[in-house]
């Protein structure tokens, strides 16, 4: 069955990229695995799906373990400070970066585990939807901040648009958030090329907007419980 979903999926994104006038390989898929198993996980793994998404870091923790070894993980869900070891241990990209404080502890915690790890920074573009992510205002100061992060890959943005059941709503917010990004990226040097946007029901909006990591969960494997 998720063969078929991982199919049709793998189809829209093409016809997506074509109306958009983009390169396929320019957008990436996060199969979102919160709240499954690891037998779905390992489904999805055997059609080719390789970058798993999970939200809660003891979730995660207790399901990795027990899927096949190879893949890659990425969380994408808020963060507590007092878990940033467990992420840099876990994860090898983070999505949801929202506080200063985070950033800095998932950089003491990084150089502990040795690695460099990309981040990308959570936006609130509207101030509605998500009750996590930094306001646009506060963006400029921890972009600042991450200039003296060794240990962090400052690759991007993220954002969850408020929900909405027409698809084309979530449009605006992520059009606002790429033009956010393209001054953010002129007054800070830092390429943030990375937009993660685009979940099961506005990915197609996500990538004719640019996104370049859509996060997909129900539409993969079914309503969760
Ligand atoms: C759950 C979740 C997703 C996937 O949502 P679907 O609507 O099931 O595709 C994507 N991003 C984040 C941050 C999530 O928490």
């Amino acid at each position: 069955m998720s063969e078929t979903a991982i199919d049709e999926v793998r189809a829209r994104i093409a016809e997506a990229c074509a109306r958009s006038d983009r390169d396929v390989d320019s957008v990436k898929l996060v199969a979102v695995s919160k709240r499954k198993g690891p037998d779905a996980v390992r489904a999805l793994a055997e059609s080719g799906v390789e970058i798993f998404g999970e939200s809660r870091v003891q979730e995660a923790t207790q399901k990795i373990p027990l899927c096949p070894t190879g893949l890659t993980w990425h969380m994408i869900g808020h963060v507590q400070r007092n878990k940033a070891r467990d992420v840099a241990r876990l994860f090898s990209y983070v999505h949801s970066v929202d506080s200063l404080r985070l950033l800095e502890a998932l950089d003491s915690a990084a150089a502990d585990a040795g690695k460099t790890l990309p981040v990308l920074l959570e936006v609130n573009v509207s101030g509605e939807g998500s009750k996590f992510g930094l306001t646009p205002t506060e963006v400029p100061a921890v972009l600042e901040r991450c200039q003296t992060l060794m240990n962090l890959d400052v690759s991007g943005v993220m954002t969850i648009p408020p929900f909405a059941p027409e698809a084309e709503e979530a449009r605006p917010h992520f059009a606002r958030l790429r033009e956010l990004r393209d001054g953010w990226r002129d007054e800070s040097g830092f390429p943030l090329d990375e937009l993660s946007i685009g979940m099961s029901h506005d990915f197609e909006i996500a990538i004719e907007e640019g996104a370049t990591w859509i996060r997909l969960g129900t539409i993969l494997f079914g309503e969760r419980e």
